[in-house]
């Protein structure tokens, strides 16, 4: 029966369903507004574009009914305090990496990346399937705040460097701009860990205040420039493999909103984080091919120095698990999906990888 029929033999026009429909939506679809705040500066495209895209799925699944207002870093609150607004209700929710917290509870860092982590594939696969969604959020609960997946930034790169680095004796005395659990992890290989934000990055690196300097990929560190100051790019980042950003809410808050925002809001965050994948994905390529055409000289971090890093991690996962029985519960959890994700990973998906980059297409 075509559509136009069965409106004529039950009687109900199109204007009269959706007269019939308005009530129930009206009740579930009340106006609200609320602010979120992100830790990313706007000119980064590709962090702060995730934020760009969940609000307006959300506007859009709503019918603008349900709005969320977006903040860069510092036009509320500083990047770093994203948290801190979210928990104490100074905003709703916040777009962010949960590692920036790692200095209240080396747990947190699991939110985003720990140093030998998994890639963005198992990551997400751990967050979604392997329970790292409700060991996180149970955490998170002490903090009065919830998450959900809402972007990724694929495996990073290990950093920009004034002089070549070929033996683990070289990282000493090393001044080096890297944060959290990676640079506790570098400081027992003799390193000296420096936090500086993004935007201060530039400057230290050209004076030669620091030696070398963590960021992103080959995208988001050119926008910085640090190519012009540091000649020599490592990779992998083997402290951000596949590192996850979440969308985190206050909890009184998103236990306040109707179901079906809740879902909305879920699913703007998954829209948001395959959104991301992808735009780095197409942007990282180019930049890298720029870099090198530039000058850029592209090394790995030696094998030596890769057990020397992996031994240090150890660790430090052993020292903070017997002090820190939430860190112990979400490291076992992770570690045990990831060495089954990876013994997986290594029959197709590395056997195909490694083929297909070697023989490209076109
Ligand atoms: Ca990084």
């Amino acid at each position: 029966m075509k559509r136009r029929d069965f409106l004529k033999v039950t009687g109900i026009g199109a204007a009269g369903a959706a007269t019939l429909a308005a009530p129930a939506i009206a009740q579930s679809m009340p106006e609200i507004k609320w602010r979120l705040t992100a830790s990313w500066p706007k000119s980064l495209d590709t962090l702060w574009g995730g934020v760009e895209v969940m609000a307006k799925q959300v506007a859009e699944a709503t019918d603008n009914k349900f709005q969320l207002q977006t903040f860069a870093g510092g036009e509320i609150v500083p990047g770093l305090q994203v948290l801190d607004a979210v928990q104490n209700g100074t905003v709703e929710m916040g777009h962010t990496a949960s590692y920036y917290y790692f200095g209240k509870d080396p747990t947190f860092a699991f939110g985003t990346a720990v140093p030998f982590g998994p890639n963005q594939r198992l990551n997400q696969a751990w967050y979604m399937q392997g329970g790292g969604r409700e060991l996180l959020n149970e955490f998170y609960k002490s903090y009065n705040v919830t998450s959900f997946l809402a972007g990724n930034t694929g495996c990073q790169m290990g950093g920009w460097f004034r002089k070549e680095i070929n033996t683990v004796d070289d990282l000493k005395g090393l001044k080096m701009r890297i944060g959290g659990f990676a640079g506790r992890v570098m400081q027992k290989l003799g390193v000296v860990p420096q936090q500086l934000a993004g935007g201060d990055i530039y400057p230290a690196l050209e004076k030669g205040t620091i030696d070398a300097a963590e960021w992103v990929g080959p995208y988001d560190d050119e926008k910085l420039g640090f190519n012009k100051v540091a000649p020599h790019y490592y990779y992998p980042g083997w402290w951000e493999g596949g590192p996850m950003l979440l969308g985190i809410v206050n909890l009184d808050k998103w236990n306040s909103l109707p179901k079906y925002y809740q879902t909305v809001l879920e699913l703007a965050g998954q829209s948001a984080n395959s959104w991301m994948m992808a735009k780095y994905d197409q942007l990282n390529p180019p930049s890298l091919k720029k870099l090198l055409a530039g000058g850029t000289k592209l090394h790995s971090f030696s094998p030596p120095i890769m057990q020397a890093c992996l031994k240090a991690t150890k660790e430090i996962y052993a020292e903070t698990s017997a002090t820190n029985p939430n860190f112990k519960k979400v490291l076992d959890s992770l570690n045990g999906f990831t060495s089954n994700g990876y013994q997986w990973f290594q029959v197709a998906e590395l056997g195909y990888d490694s083929f297909m980059a070697r023989n490209p297409q076109g």
